[in-house]
């Protein structure tokens, strides 16, 4: 999703714009991350670059925590980024004291918010997103899919997810006993 910000960067510090996203295509080709988004975004004239508040919110397609069947997410994402660009608006010098960390307006002034959206994505994201609230997951033992049909493993009392943490409670328990 790219922002024209050739005018602005020519701006005095403190110039502003807002901007409106409509089902805008954010894409970052070597992540393999497309999205559609809508929302609002702010920009502001820095002294280094052109601060940006954006509110958006996005469908988001991820996968069941218990059944890894497909879900779909509302999810909404806020931030405060500062961009940089890659070369000075007045001199068109490279910028100095880039560093890599720093969110980037390339060469033809365009403002690309596909990247951070994908970063500020990843946080938004549940732990643990379920396809319904009483998914009742895949069976540990042979994977078929119990909100489908049951199978005829023994079910186990502890939950397999904890084992390690159990073994690790024993082993506690036993060095204390020594
Ligand atoms: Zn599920
Ligand atoms: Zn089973």
């Amino acid at each position: 999703m790219l922002i024209n910000v050739s005018t602005l960067l020519l701006e005095p510090v403190g110039s502003a714009r807002s901007y409106v996203a409509q089902a805008e295509r954010v894409n970052v080709e070597e992540a393999g991350y497309v999205r559609t988004i809508d929302g609002t975004i702010g920009m502001i004239r820095s002294d280094r670059g052109i601060l940006v508040r954006a509110d958006l919110h996005m469908i988001a397609a991820l996968e069941c925590g218990r059944c890894l069947a497909p879900v779909e997410q509302e999810l909404t994402i806020a931030f405060d980024e500062e961009f940089v660009p890659e070369r000075r608006p007045d001199t068109g010098e490279p910028t100095p004291d880039l560093t890599p960390e720093e969110f980037r307006i390339d060469e033809h002034r365009h403002l690309d918010l596909s990247e951070a959206v994908r970063q500020y994505e990843q946080s938004a994201i549940p732990l643990q997103p379920l396809c319904r609230d009483d998914c009742a997951g895949l069976c540990p033992s042979c994977g078929q899919n119990l909100n489908e049909a049951q199978c005829g493993c023994p079910r186990q009392n502890t939950d397999h997810r904890w084992g390690a943490l159990t073994g690790l409670a024993d082993q506690l328990r036993d060095q204390e006993h020594d």
